[in-house]
């Protein structure tokens, strides 16, 4: 066997401005990977010297056989600085990418923020600076007036305040600056910049065309189709009344049936080459006792580092969650999901951290959450989607989220644990309830890496 590194990715000053420092070779040389006798290694020293041939080959197996893995080969990384917390969210959406974004539970923010186009020399530019204005107050008011209470109460001055400014950020606006390393293969990188390109807001142009610029530049041959397709935005609209609040947080609407059993019999499957029909009917017979053998066989050995046995993936569940878009930031990073969020609209409501009701500043913040759906109505009428950067952390959104049983052991290793923010955690905490509920065997081991490490002593 013959093992070579073939690429990796290093930081860009220093890639020499060669024409043969692309990643199309390496694209070039794995794609003729499956037609040509001749050794790979071999092959990418033949794509490095020809590299416009490379191009040409790329072009073909691409875009004329449609082998659109190719591009996956081929990774960039942007950074991506004063970008809105709005759009960030939107290129986040991206499942088969890596983000990494500066934290606002972290990092004290002084009030920077991004003046969308549409709105400077707008008739509503003043409105929309006086509120960003008042947010960012309030932000550094309720950083104050939480440090005290949380200290009044007992809390250390450290963890006051850094408790207080991790919720003040629940009143600033998705507008607020933000910035991101952003890690994508040239395939999801096209399909970002076709969905940048169907948002009709001038912010997601700029970003279309600055990414798309860069990446054609390293790389011509692997990029082509990023005009936004009018078929991805088929969908079903209602004319009727605005979305209101769901009565409860999280609750759970769909799950494979009897997922205790779908798992063992699947793990059947790989062990004894079962067929399934026959693996199901068996454990359909199986004692309790049996199965509760069978999942401490799976179990055995465990630890907060290993993922639940790949058979879990069989057994999916389907929440539909209420939850600040403060803490949808953090939901929508956990990838292996499919996940539909309901459009941003103030009739949704907000979710406040609750200590902000015992400060002496509840009516300012109410004061500001209406100053926001009232612009919000406004600049909606300049475009739609405007009014979106006038919304808060705060605000609301509602989501269906499915995962398999493996990715939902993930999320509430990591959410329900102690380090997680206190708004995705009750949430996680409340999932992992239903879960349990909904297959006790299979979910028994389900908590928060901190919750698993004790029960593991
Ligand atoms: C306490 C806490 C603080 C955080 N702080 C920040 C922060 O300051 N800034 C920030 O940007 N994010 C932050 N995050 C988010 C975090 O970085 C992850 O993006 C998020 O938790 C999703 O989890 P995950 O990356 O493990 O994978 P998921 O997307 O949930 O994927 C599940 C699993 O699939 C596999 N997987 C998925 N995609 C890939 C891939 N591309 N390559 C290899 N394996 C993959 C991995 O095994 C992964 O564990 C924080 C998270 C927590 C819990």
């Amino acid at each position: 066997m013959i093992v070579h590194l073939a690429g990796f990715n290093v930081e860009r000053s220093r890639i020499p401005e060669a024409d043969d420092c692309t990643p199309e070779v390496i694209s070039a040389a794995y794609a003729r990977i499956s037609r040509s006798p001749k050794r790979v290694d071999h092959l990418r020293s033949e794509a490095r010297r020809e590299v416009d041939a490379a191009r040409r080959s790329n072009k073909r197996i691409l875009f004329g056989m449609g082998h659109a893995s190719v591009a996956e080969h081929a990774v960039f990384n942007f950074d991506i600085i004063g970008i809105s917390r709005y759009l960030a969210e939107f290129v986040q959406k991206s499942r088969l990418a890596s983000f990494t974004e500066k934290s606002q539970r972290y990092v004290t923010l002084k009030g920077d923020f991004v003046l969308p186009q549409e709105i400077a020399g707008s008739s509503e530019e003043g409105e929309f600076r006086h509120l960003i204005d008042e947010q960012n107050r309030l932000y550094n008011r309720l950083i104050d007036a939480g440090t005290n209470l949380f200290q009044n109460e007992g809390m250390d001055a450290r963890a006051a305040s850094e408790r207080a400014r991790e919720d003040a950020r629940y009143v600033l606006s998705l507008a607020t600056e933000t910035q991101m390393g952003a890690t994508l293969n040239a395939r999801s990188l096209e399909r970002l910049l076709r969905r940048l390109g169907s948002l009709p807001l001038l912010e997601a142009g700029i970003l279309r065309e600055q990414m798309q610029d860069l990446a054609e530049h390293a790389a011509p041959s692997l990029i082509r189709y990023t005009d936004p397709d009018p078929y991805d935005q088929n969908r079903l609209v209602l004319n009727g009344e605005p979305p209101a609040p769901w009565a409860e947080s999280v609750r759970l609407v769909g799950f494979t049936p009897n997922p205790d059993n779908v798992i063992i019999s699947t793990s059947l499957i790989e062990d004894a080459g079962m067929d399934p029909i026959v693996a199901a009917d068996l454990v359909s017979q199986w004692t309790n006792d049996q199965k509760v053998d069978a999942y401490e066989t799976l179990f055995r050995g465990m630890t907060s580092h290993h993922p639940a046995p790949e058979c879990f993936e069989f057994a999916s569940l389907t929440f539909a969650v209420r939850m600040s878009s403060c803490c949808y930031a953090q939901y929508k990073r956990h990838r292996i999901a499919s996940r539909i969020r309901s459009e941003r609209t103030p009739t949704l409501g907000v979710v406040l951290p609750e200590w902000f009701g015992r400060t002496e500043l509840s009516e300012q913040i109410d004061d500001v959450m209406d100053r926001c759906t009232d612009l919000w109505e406004r600049l909606n009428t300049i475009q739609p989607l405007l009014g979106d950067y006038a919304l808060t952390n705060a605000h609301a959104v509602q989501i269906v989220s499915r995962m398999n049983l493996r990715e939902w052991y993930h999320f509430c290793r990591l959410r329900c644990d102690a380090h997680a923010q206190w708004e995705i955690r009750a949430l996680a905490d409340q999932m992992c309830e239903a879960i349990r509920a909904a297959a006790p065997l299979a979910g028994s081991r389900l908590m928060g890496k901190d919750a698993f490490e004790e029960y593991n002593d």
